[in-house]
């Protein structure tokens, strides 16, 4: 395999795109259709050089990641990238103190430099299960622009999913009430999709109250939804609150995308607060986090459900029994999805991305298996960072 690789240098291109057609919600937060106007995204290119030529890559991320990696990037200098565990280990320890975001995407480089330094496919290296992935059309909130603006909206819209070859839908609601209207939201698309499709809500912690939360998730019991994640404002980390949710109603909770890291999210399970755990390699401390979590929940005998979409979710799931659906999306009936143009070649993640079956597939080069698209980054730089000695 030759000599031992080493770490020479770190370089970080934040880049800035416009998203049309996009606005903010009510709560001044929530991306909705909105048409004319548009949404300014952050997002960066990370790229670890080593003194061998492999470049390990990832995309996405945002500005507060962007700024904490200046506190720790120069300790992987000189560092065999392939020391994943070590370096995991010795940031989560180092990062105590921050909420450890920019974890995540050196740990995907750096199992992109291991893809490439071994010729295969990061699905491959983590054990591969399965090359193509189930997906399901993970909506943008409702809004009030003539998108999805009404329950009919919606139902229309997961109707056009089903037809496309889609076998789950997930509705992001509007959030800003009456409840009723979340409630006629949840039974008017069980209506019009008939009982082949799995449906799933997820409120994204917007309902105000409990008794909301409770009255929705009693919807979701009467129209049979596959899961239902994070309703309320305790911000999805309450685990009492959540575990008397599940002695109140049917329908599986999906909980976990706001419960930092392997453990806490442990706790999460021992303490029956969920059915489902959410886990993404972009949040927990990468692809490494994320296994960990998969192959914890495994032991419980419980599915993890990835959060998000991108190169890192698909290798992870093909590498994972225990999970149901890859989330596709942000998807409209009138607007782009929100990944945007940052891959050069084939890889998207948009409405029409999936197969006749409903499913994507999971990329086959070496490493994560992607090419990004470089002359956009570059065009749009708004910042730049080198780490070396
Ligand atoms: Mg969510």
């Amino acid at each position: 395999m030759g000599s031992e690789l080493a770490i020479q240098r770190v370089e970080v291109h934040q880049f800035q795109w416009e998203h049309e057609n996009l606005g903010y919600a009510y709560n001044g937060f929530n991306w909705v259709y909105m048409p004319g106007s548009k949404v300014i995204r952050t997002d960066y290119l990370l790229q670890i050089f080593t003194d061998q030529g492999i470049v390990g890559e990832f995309v996405g991320g945002g500005t507060a990641d962007y700024a904490q990696m200046a506190t720790w990037v120069y300790y992987l200098l000189g560092r065999n990238p392939l020391q994943r565990e070590l370096i995991y280990n010795d940031v989560k320890r180092a990062l105590r103190k921050q909420d450890r975001l920019s974890m995540g995407p050196v740990d995907i480089a750096l199992w992109d430099i291991a893809g490439k330094r071994y010729n295969a496919p990061v699905w491959e290296l983590l054990g591969g299960w399965r090359k193509t992935l189930p997906a399901y059309a993970s909506t943008y909130h409702g809004d009030e622009n003539g998108g999805l603006d009404s329950p009919e909206a919606f139902a229309d819209f997961a109707v056009q999913c089903q037809q496309m070859g889609y076998r789950a839908f997930k509705i992001h609601g509007w959030g800003n009430g009456p409840i009723e209207h979340e409630v006629a939201n949840v039974l008017e698309v069980r209506k019009r999709v008939g009982d082949k499709m799995d449906l799933m809500l997820d409120p994204a912690c917007e309902y105000n109250t409990f008794a909301d939360a409770l009255k929705v998730g009693r919807a979701c019991d009467e129209a049979n939804f596959f899961w239902y994640e994070d309703p309320f404002k305790d911000g999805g980390i309450s685990f009492y609150a959540q575990r008397k949710l599940r002695q109140l109603i049917k329908t599986p909770i999906l909980m976990g995308e706001h419960v930092r890291t392997l453990e806490p999210k442990v706790d999460m399970v021992v303490a029956e607060a969920t059915d489902y755990l959410r886990v993404n390699p972009t949040y927990d401390l990468g692809i490494t986090g994320a296994m960990k979590a998969a192959h914890a929940a495994e032991g419980f005998g419980i599915d993890v459900e990835l959060h998000g979409c991108g190169p890192a979710q698909r290798h992870c799931m093909a590498a994972i029994r225990n999970t149901n659906y890859y989330e596709l999306g942000l998807v409209h009936p009138k607007t782009i999805s929100h990944s945007g143009p940052i891959y050069a070649d084939t890889f998207s993640d948009n409405l029409d991305s999936i197969d006749a079956n409903g499913c994507v597939p999971v990329p086959d080069g070496p490493g994560l298996g992607v090419a990004y698209n470089q002359e956009f980054i570059l065009a749009h730089r708004t910042g730049h960072q080198i780490y070396q000695r």
